[in-house]
């Protein structure tokens, strides 16, 4: 059991009636103030939110729930009432502003605030994920560090405060807790202590579905699970995660670090609830066998290849039937890769889950209207679901490919992410990308998938490339696939041909890809910050190419917005 944490002091009789007065006078304040305060001060017009909306299209997903049995479904349901809260968690790490501005929007009578209300909810916050976070709600800019840390809080801050404080560093930089500044000193509170009556309700949750379920992996998991969301120590559950064995799926938890642009140090709840596919999951599972193959393929110096990762990878297929939290706001997961701990990755490895559901109506409603317009003919021909589908999943397993733990020349032990610090989601996302696409035909010649895909699998790859970087180039994906785009230009494997199409060069590509590669497991394998940036620099920048080709695009879809099936 928790207590919410009490930050008053304790006094004598006489200063607490003193102090009584005082704060009896405050509270009359603050409520006068709160009367004539609004959460909402300005709104952006309203036919430009509509726009931003429409962006998404809307999808009723598929999700066969016919294999499941009774208790199957009783369990899910009590799951997605669990990610009902992961949502609110999420909507106050994104900012504590949302609750207020949210209440606000449901008790609006104007007809026209439902809009507004439409797009906060999706977004979960007043910034628009789609335009570089520009707010759509009040003027004022996201801040870096969301609602994990003082919002007025400077990167030189809270490093100054570190380098005085070396005792609290490792709670400060953790990833499960929240910097708060109390006088002129910032404290670490862990998440269960900031958010406990939700965290504790949860936990009741994850409890009562293990009591349910009988599937004997997933019972383990939850029962784990709930009890490390009170510590928030999550190895454990990490740990059983891995072995999930039945027929359902389940991600709940704080794991990704996007949403702290300041640093990448604070994790952001989510879940996904999500019901496996056995028969696609067992042809996947036949590229695992490949790891150390693929590992040992690495176009890096021998002397960063050596991983001592846990190459334990199952691969899922499944399919969503809800989601939550920090993978629900704008655009939609396709396949992720968890857990981030290097611990964990260290010990057992990693399991990638492709979320198929998902990823077919991306490619129907968003991504093939793209490559119609933008695509050289004989590209524009090969393009397959398989051949995107299949990228998707290399990208997920090159994330667990590479330098993880690293050790720097003066003999630190540390971790690439620790290193790279902000500019780590876009060298990682950017390395998955390439590496997946290089160890895609590394596994055609090793006859895992068809030796004639490889056109179709480039091709594939450059139509796909405008998907992510419409979604901005600031986010870790568009970014990284810019840092590509612009990489494999300048290296004439890609094209523009005479109609201002996109063609490639197959042969420039397998060796430009090969070079990108290398430079991206360098930059990671020497936690090279300064390396880092420079690649950044270069490449992840607006061409004038890349915006004429986002302007053809300006009228379709940029992301589906699930509406998720029944269960009952
Ligand atoms: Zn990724």
């Amino acid at each position: 059991m928790k207590t919410k944490k009490s930050r008053t002091t304790q006094g004598n009789f006489l200063t607490m009636s003193f102090g009584l007065v005082i704060i009896l006078c405050l509270c009359l304040v603050v409520i006068m103030q709160n009367c004539g305060t609004k959460a909402i001060t300005t709104k952006a017009p309203i036919e430009e939110v509509k726009a931003e909306y429409a962006k998404l299209t809307p999808v009723e997903l598929k999700c066969d729930l016919s294999n499941l049995s009774v208790t199957d479904k009783k369990v899910l349901i009590r799951l997605i009432e669990a990610s009902k809260i992961i949502d609110s968690l999420f909507l106050l790490q994104v900012s504590r502003d949302n609750p207020l501005i949210l209440a606000e929007l449901k008790e609006s009578k104007d007809p026209n605030d439902q809009i507004y209300l439409d797009m906060f909810n999706v977004m979960f916050g007043p910034w628009n994920e789609l335009d570089a976070n520009k707010p759509f709600l009040n003027d004022k800019p996201k801040p870096l560090g969301a609602g994990f840390y003082p919002e007025d809080m400077t990167k030189e801050e809270f490093q100054d405060f570190i380098t005085k404080n070396p005792d609290k560093k490792e709670a400060l930089e953790g990833g499960f807790t929240v910097v708060k500044r109390e006088k002129d000193q910032l404290v670490a509170v862990p998440y269960h202590e900031e958010y406990p009556e939700m965290v504790n309700r949860v936990v009741e949750l994850l409890k009562s579905a293990a009591e349910l379920t009988s599937d004997a992996s997933l019972k383990k998991y939850l029962q784990i699970r709930a009890e490390d969301f009170l510590t928030d120590n999550y190895f454990n559950s990490d740990m059983a995660w891995l072995d999930l064995n039945g027929n359902l799926e389940i991600v709940i938890g704080p794991y990704e670090v996007y949403e702290d642009a300041l640093f990448s140090y604070k994790t952001a709840y989510e879940s996904f609830i999500c019901v496996v596919d056995h028969v696609e999951s067992q042809k996947l599972a036949t590229v695992a066998d490949y790891l150390i193959d693929m590992q040992s393929n690495l176009p890096m110096p021998a002397e960063y290849k050596k991983s001592s990762r846990g190459l334990s990878s199952p691969i899922k297929v499944v399919q969503e039937a809800f989601s939550a939290g920090d993978t629900k706001a704008g655009i939609q997961t396709t396949a992720f890769n968890l857990p981030n701990d290097e611990k964990v990755r260290e010990a057992k490895g990693s399991k990638k889950v492709m979320l198929k559901n998902i990823a077919e109506a991306k490619y129907e409603k968003c991504w093939v209207p793209i490559v119609n317009l933008i695509l050289a003919e004989k590209p524009l021909k090969n393009v397959t679901f398989e051949a995107y589908f299949n990228h998707v999943l290399m990208h997920e397993i090159s994330h667990g490919l590479g330098p993880g733990m690293i050790t720097l020349s003066d003999g630190t032990q540390t971790t690439v992410s620790k290193e790279l610090k902000d500019l780590y989601p876009t060298i990682e996302e950017c390395k998955a990308d390439v590496l997946g696409i290089y160890e895609y035909v590394f596994l055609m010649n090793k006859n895992v998938f068809p030796k004639d895909q490889k056109y179709s699998a480039f091709a594939s790859y450059l139509g796909g490339m405008f998907r992510s970087i419409r979604f901005g180039i600031d986010e870790a994906h568009g970014g990284g696939v810019a840092i590509q785009f612009n990489y494999f230009i300048e290296k004439g494997a890609f094209i523009v041909d005479g109609k201002g199409k996109l063609d490639l060069d197959e042969k420039k590509l397998d060796a430009a890809i090969a070079s990108l590669a290398e430079q991206l497991l360098i930059i990671e394998a020497k936690g090279d910050y300064a390396a880092a940036k420079s690649l950044i620099d270069k490449y992840r920048v607006m061409t004038p190419l890349m915006s004429q080709i986002i302007e053809k695009l300006k009228h379709l879809p940029v992301d589906i917005r699930p509406i998720y099936p029944e269960i009952n």
